[in-house]
Order: C-alpha cells, then structure tokens, then sequence
C-alpha cells in the first residue's frame, strides 16, 4: 500500500510548546495517577451483576469471544469500505479497538495523520492525552474501548462533512451494540453532536449525562461528552484541563469506580 502523504505537517512543527505541554501534562494527571486498586474496568463476564449504582440492565448476551469475533468482522468491513471518498485517500482505515466488554467506550472524531499511518485509533499527541486521562481514572487503555465517528482520516484533518458521517456512523452504531458499555464519552462536538442528534456547542454538551438511543427496544447507553484532546491541546489552561478532569470523574461516579487521590 503507498502511503499517502498529507500537508498537515507545518501544525505540529512548534516542537518548544509540544515539550512544554508535554511536562505539564504529566504534571497535571500525575497528581491523579492511580493508587487505588485497579479499577473493575472491564466487564470480566457476563454474568456479571451491575454495580449497586450502576443500571440494573439485564444483559442478556454474547460471549466474550462472539464479541471478539464480530468487532473483528466490522473491522474487516471498515478496512474494504469505500463507502464515501475518504476511502480512496486513506493511508490505513482505523475501526477502532479495545476491550469487547469494556464499561466505557471512548469516541473521537476523525483518525489523524499518526492514526492514519498506523491503522489505531488515538495515537499520536491528542492519543498520549487521552491515555493520561484514562491513566488517572485508574483505568488502563486495554480496559476501555476507543473508536472513532468517522473510521478513515479526512484531508488536511478537515472537519467531517455529512455525507461522510451518515455513510461511516452504522459502523460505529454496530461497535456500540455488541460492546454494550455502561458509558460513552463523546469526545469533542463532532462525537457529542453526532450521537446525540444535536446541533448544541460542546461548551453546551459538555459537563453533564446524555442519553445515546442504540435503537429500538433497547435501553438508552449514558454518555458525557467532553472536550476533544486535541482541543486540550491547543487550548491547555488550566481551567479547560480541570473541566475534562470534572467530566471524567462524573464518569467514574456514576459507574461507582473509585476516584484515585
Ligand atoms: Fe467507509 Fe467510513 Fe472510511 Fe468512508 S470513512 S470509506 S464510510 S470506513
Ligand atoms: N483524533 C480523533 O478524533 N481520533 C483519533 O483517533 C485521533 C485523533
């Protein structure tokens, strides 16, 4: 396959603020790292009770392996699709990975230019603040499950455009009904709006529960939406960095996961 390169390349030339950022990074989640017990994150089987605050959901369901064996399959999918034109400008497709039991699903926007070289989802800058979040809930990145809205990277990381999201969202919307997790974190306006069916500001979403509809007949999947990583990124105040650790301690409440000190 011949890598398709991209003129994105000038954003992440100020190599100064990315250190800078970088140290104060660990500085800010440092102080959250875990020292509880590592936190029941993923779902060891399914017959497993909900948690006493949880939502008393009868899952009624696949095995871990048929899990396994159907994410594999929607991955598949998504590495042949050429469903709308981002399929003919992507280097690799992303469908996403992580835990097929996982609590929470973490969802972005788009893959970027080290996500699209790779084929994993959140692994370039904004992918290292996002394992530092989920470091400092106490979780670990194999624990969660982390997709995308839109599987293949769009241009330049232009915005997703309609046509793009209404023909990639099914994926997702089919990730989402066989992980079944208790809780999604939409990550950015694009996720948030996109799940939610809404045209509101993420400085609007953001902060509070949701409700994501997976279809008829099944019960609603609580979501936070919070802002995207790569948005912390460029906009890394203190205050922006406190209201994602706000969201995401929300989170852990309302799944009865301990908060680490
Ligand atoms: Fe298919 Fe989604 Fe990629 Fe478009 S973005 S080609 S719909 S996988
Ligand atoms: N931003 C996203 O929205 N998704 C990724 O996978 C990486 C960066």
């Amino acid at each position: 396959m011949i890598p398709l390169k991209c003129a994105a390349m000038g954003k992440e030339a100020n190599i100064g603020k990315a250190v800078r950022q970088h140290l104060e990074m660990e500085q800010f989640f440092a102080g959250f790292a875990p020292k509880v017990e590592r936190a029941a994150s993923a779902r060891p089987s399914q017959g497993r009770p909900a948690p006493a605050s949880g939502p008393q959901v009868q899952r009624v369901g696949m095995t871990l392996e048929e899990k396994t064996a159907e994410l594999e399959k929607i991955a598949e999918e998504v590495r042949r699709c050429c469903k709308c034109g981002l399929g003919s400008s992507r280097t690799h497709a992303v469908p996403g990975e992580g835990n097929p039991n996982a609590r929470i699903m973490f969802v972005g926007e788009a893959p970027g230019a080290d996500e699209d070289a790779q084929g994993r989802p959140f692994v370039g800058r904004a992918g290292q603040l996002l394992d530092k979040i989920i470091e400092a809930c106490g979780l670990k990145r194999e624990d969660v499950f982390i997709g995308n809205v839109l599987k293949c990277r769009p241009p330049d990381n232009r915005d997703p455009r309609a046509e793009e999201i209404i023909a990639c969202l099914p994926y997702l919307q089919r990730q989402i009904e066989i992980i079944q997790p208790e809780m999604i974190v939409a990550l950015g306006a694009h996720a948030a709006r996109t799940l939610l069916n809404t045209a509101q500001s993420i400085g609007e979403l953001r902060g509070r529960f949701h409700e994501y509809y997976p279809g008829i007949g099944r019960p609603p999947i609580k979501l936070m939406a919070t802002y995207h990583t790569a948005y912390l990124l460029r906009n890394y105040s203190q205050e922006n960095r406190r209201r994602v650790w706000e969201d995401m301690k929300k989170v852990l409440v309302e799944l009865g996961l301990p908060i680490p000190k």
